[in-house]
């Protein structure tokens, strides 16, 4: 079976792991973690990078570090992961889904006026599958109703929008650097922003709100977050290959569409948004109405019959059976273009890791199947 991700480990990886291990420094404190943090922000245009122990935590932590209070309300787009939902149910928040545009699949920037309320206090916007969602009517709408945006930018690393890079958009950005994402520790995150203050509560509370005086007395309760130094080393060195990956999945990308362009009723996230170009992040095909396969299921089961994995895509947030358990949130009514992305969506290998020839072999597979 061909997974859906090999990630590309090199030599210069490993031997910069090696060499953190050599150094003695291998916990969450110390040079190397610092280190790799500073390279992040750089590379992103940012002033703080404060790395975490992965990208769900990174949203958690950027959620805790501003002042939300419970019952406030949190706009963000149903078609995305359950990270991004956890922080809001947790702080007693409450999640406005906003639905997705057809082409981009990402959240339909024009349906977020109206989903304003009194009680909104902050935007989630999220970069979906390597397509930048179109940010600067985000940020207006944030200026005219004083609203907070976080970005979560963990499907975007090394893009741009409008020629700013991905993670430098919000009044926090974050980021995952989970196995299949465009840098990847392992498992790893990082919030990034400018504001100084915001930085410094990221980092109290990343280390179990441990001060400089009085290390053990608390006034707040915090996390243990913290990215490890061998993390960081892996982090730095493939932070030298960022640009080659986004090239990379952009190649894969391009070699699916060319050989699956022609087939009837099937089709691709677009490959330009209004500030960006597509990376694919992952590569996702999605049937449409007519197709042999009347839903991603049975598609899925074929192809894995035939050698090649896949994944589903995303479950909206607004039909989450989690959100039961929270009986102060209402759910909201069907938002279709969504549910239909979950139904008949779904993405093929596309890992930095891969040789061309087991992508040609998902290729002639793929064609197959799918015709
Ligand atoms: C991967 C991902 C996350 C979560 O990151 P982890 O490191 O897996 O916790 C959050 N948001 C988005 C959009 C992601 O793709």
């Amino acid at each position: 079976m061909i997974p859906v991700n090999i990630p590309s480990v090199t030599q210069d990886d490993i031997d910069s792991v090696v060499s953190a291990l050599r150094d003695g420094w291998i916990s969450g404190e110390g040079p190397v973690v610092q280190d790799f943090e500073f390279a992040v922000a750089s590379k992103t245009n940012r002033k703080h990078g404060v790395s975490v122990s992965n990208g769900s935590d990174a949203l958690d932590l950027a959620f805790a570090a501003i002042d939300l209070q419970p019952g406030d309300e949190v706009i963000l787009p149903t078609f995305t992961i359950i990270s991004c939902l956890a922080p809001i149910l947790r702080m007693g928040l409450v999640p406005v889904f906003i639905d997705s545009e057809p082409g981009t699949w990402n959240m339909d920037t024009t349906k977020i006026r109206d989903s304003i309320s009194e009680r909104t206090r902050a935007i989630l916007a999220v970069h979906i599958y390597g397509l930048t969602v179109d940010f600067d009517p985000i940020l207006s709408l944030a200026k005219e109703f004083n609203l907070f945006v976080i970005e979560d930018a963990a499907e975007a690393q090394g893009l741009t929008y409008k020629g700013h890079p991905c993670g430098s958009l919000g009044d926090l950005s974050t980021f995952s650097f989970y196995a299949n994402k465009n840098l990847t520790t392992g498992e790893g995150g990082m919030v990034l922003t400018d504001n100084d203050e915001i930085a410094e509560r990221l980092k109290y509370l990343r280390n179990l709100t441990f001060k400089a005086s009085e290390r053990f007395v608390h006034e707040d309760l915090g996390w243990n977050m913290r990215l490890s130094s061998l993390q960081s080393a892996l982090g730095k060195s493939q932070l030298g290959r960022l640009d080659w990956a986004v090239s990379r999945r952009k190649e894969i990308a391009r070699r699916y569409r060319e050989n699956l362009e022609d087939l009837a009723n099937i089709s691709f996230q677009d490959d330009k948004s209004v500030g960006g170009e597509n990376c694919y992040w992952v590569f996702g095909v999605l049937l449409s109405e007519g197709h042999r396969f009347d839903n991603a299921k049975k598609a899925m089961e074929e192809l894995a019959s035939k050698g090649v994995g896949t994944r589903p895509f995303f479950y909206p947030l607004h039909l989450q059976p989690v959100i039961d358990r929270f009986p102060s949130i209402s759910r909201s009514s069907s938002l279709p273009v969504a549910e239909n992305l979950y139904a008949r969506g779904f993405y093929l290998p596309n890992g930095l890791g891969m040789s061309d020839s087991d992508l040609e072999i998902c290729i002639q597979v793929a064609r197959k199947v799918l015709r």
